[in-house]
């Protein structure tokens, strides 16, 4: 078993029981979604991330793995496969500086709300209290676009388009993959916690919400 310097394995045991906590919620079904953090003490620009095709049900601190700046494993973890969309947790990190963890989720609401909406490019969520969960929101009396992007098997591409859009938009903590599911970040392991149970809440009022005028 590999030698996992102490502060690293903090992470790893606070973000195994983000990953139940999301399991158990059922935003994580059939072995998908993934997790990073930032792991300067190892070095800058590598990166811990969950390994492809574990059960979330049965992760646990041993199911992580490095990689550099291009989403390669590290020597270490060569043996190792990382999770396909991996090139989005290293864009996110070289994008935000401050940005600390990466969590991915497939919710059924995130899900089926970023297929419904896709042609649209995203939505609106507008005057709830719980926006002000998300960095830098003091008052209800806002409106936040949740943007969606046509999900992709391309991922180098799909970094491309999401890059694009955080250049002209920095103040984003999250999107949506059409069909897919959601990312949220934080400077953090905390605050992108916090940032993606408030999308999933705000996606739940959102559609309550629609299907109460429908
Ligand atoms: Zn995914």
């Amino acid at each position: 078993m590999k030698f996992i310097p102490a502060p690293e394995y903090k992470v790893r045991q606070q973000l195994v029981d983000i990953i139940k906590l999301f399991h158990q919620r059922e935003w994580s079904p059939a072995t998908s979604t993934n997790y990073s953090f930032r792991t300067p003490e190892v070095e800058e620009k590598i990166y811990t991330i969950s390994r492809s095709g574990v059960d979330k049900y049965y992760f646990n601190e041993h199911d992580f793995m490095h990689i550099d700046g291009a989403g390669k494993p590290t020597a270490d973890y060569a043996h190792l496969k990382p999770s396909a969309e991996t090139g989005l947790h290293t864009m996110l990190y070289s994008q935000y500086t401050d940005c600390q963890a990466i969590l991915h989720t497939h919710s059924l609401l995130s899900t089926v709300l970023s297929a419904k909406y896709e042609k649209q490019k995203g939505f609106f969520i507008e005057n709830l209290e719980v926006l002000k969960a998300l960095r830098g929101i003091t008052t209800h009396e806002t409106k936040v676009w949740i943007p969606i992007f046509p999900n992709s098997q391309d991922i180098a591409t799909l970094s491309l388009e999401v890059k694009a859009y955080l250049d002209q938009n920095p103040n984003t903590f999250g999107f949506l993959l059409g069909g897919h599911g959601l990312y949220a970040w934080g400077n953090s392991l905390a605050e992108a916690k916090r940032h993606t149970e408030a999308f999933e809440f705000l996606f739940a009022c959102f559609d309550k919400a629609n299907s109460l005028s429908a």
